[in-house]
């Protein structure tokens, strides 16, 4: 389920609140700074929901047992937009703090003042910077196995990584795919204990332990993987007809560079209420210096920086 995603025409030149990113973090943000009685303003460069967009169902978000992270997304921007939020797809070139004012640049020549800016623009695939992979992305690499794995329908795939994203992503191209190899630099899983039972216990999966990537080869598409024991380093290949990256993620956090403190990553620091360094700017999500990159604390962190602000800098 999509949802309208609002008029331009309507946008004004300030809002109390701007969220740079429309995911779980900035909808959380939003209801609770609207119901404070604040005018907020969600800017998204694509789709409001974020990485919801990209995982087919969610089964951790109390509440919904199991829900389309398509709907779920549309579900919190109809919230959001039904306590008067308003919305603009376009993607943040700069924010700029000249004295009092908050001010965001869009991509389109906009510039829209704030009292408010929350950062919430998430994080995005890693790329494991090995030989093929870039000439070969979309050619049989990818980094989104519900938006890809149906192409890869009765065929052998691979999923590289160990994290809860490589594991259900193998979850997921069971169902789809012959058979789904998945490569490991270590010999345990990251992934939480639930996601490796059902991975163990699946006919279908089957574990490259101790193993990198060293390349990808292939013409006009992926034709093998090569790929690296970690303890002996010795070399060997898979033939497979897909590869999903699922190494974990870097924050969007290039445009605020040299504005807010970042720790080594890219990850944005704030304090326990949400807070930059700089005063009233806050960032939310999985774009902040975290321990969990969940949907439920995204939404947390979001609820958390709108209360803040409401109460000390809108009295
Ligand atoms: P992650 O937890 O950081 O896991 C990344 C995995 O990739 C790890 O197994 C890591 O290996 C491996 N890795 C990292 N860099 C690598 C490289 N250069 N070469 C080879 N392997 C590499 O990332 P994630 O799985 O994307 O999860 C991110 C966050 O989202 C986590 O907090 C996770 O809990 C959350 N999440 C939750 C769900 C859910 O259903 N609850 C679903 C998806 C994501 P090592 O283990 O050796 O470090």
């Amino acid at each position: 389920m999509i949802f309208d995603t609002g008029h331009r025409s309507e946008i004004r030149d300030y809002y109390d609140v701007i969220t740079v990113g429309g995911g779980p973090a900035a909808l959380g943000a939003a209801v609770y700074a609207t119901r404070a009685g604040l005018s907020v303003l969600v800017v998204e460069k694509t789709l409001e929901g974020g990485q919801l967009n990209l995982t087919t169902y969610i089964d951790n978000y109390l509440g919904f047992p199991s829900i389309e992270g398509q709907e779920l997304a549309g579900r919190m921007k109809e919230h959001a937009q039904s306590l008067g939020t308003h919305f603009l797809n376009e993607q943040v070139k700069h924010i700029i703090i000249n004295g009092d004012e908050r001010i965001i640049e869009t991509e389109d020549g906009r510039m829209i003042k704030s009292h408010v800016l929350m950062i919430a623009t998430g994080a995005d695939p890693k790329k494991l910077n090995v030989p093929g992979e870039k000439e070969l992305t979309a050619k049989g690499i990818s980094y989104c196995a519900t938006c890809d794995g149906y192409f890869f329908k009765d065929k052998d795939v691979a999923v590289v990584g160990g994290g809860d994203t490589a594991i259900n992503d193998a979850l997921y191209l069971a169902k789809i795919a012959r058979s789904v190899t998945v490569i490991h630099r270590r010999d345990k899983l990251r992934a939480v204990k639930i996601l490796q039972d059902r991975a163990f216990s699946n006919q279908k999966i089957k574990f490259a332990f101790n193993k990198v990537v060293e390349s990808f080869s292939g013409t006009k598409k992926l034709e093998e993987v090569i790929l690296r024991d970690t303890k002996t380093g010795e070399l060997s290949n898979i033939k497979v007809d897909g590869v999903f990256i699922a190494i974990g993620l870097v924050p969007n956090s290039d445009f605020v560079k040299g504005v807010v403190n970042t720790d080594e990553s890219g990850y944005i620091i704030t304090d326990e209420f949400m807070q930059t360094n700089i005063p009233r700017v806050y960032a939310i999500g999985d774009v902040r210096k975290k321990s969990v990159r969940q949907i439920i604390t995204a939404v947390s962190d979001g609820a958390i920086a709108a209360t803040h602000a409401a109460e000390n800098y809108f009295t």
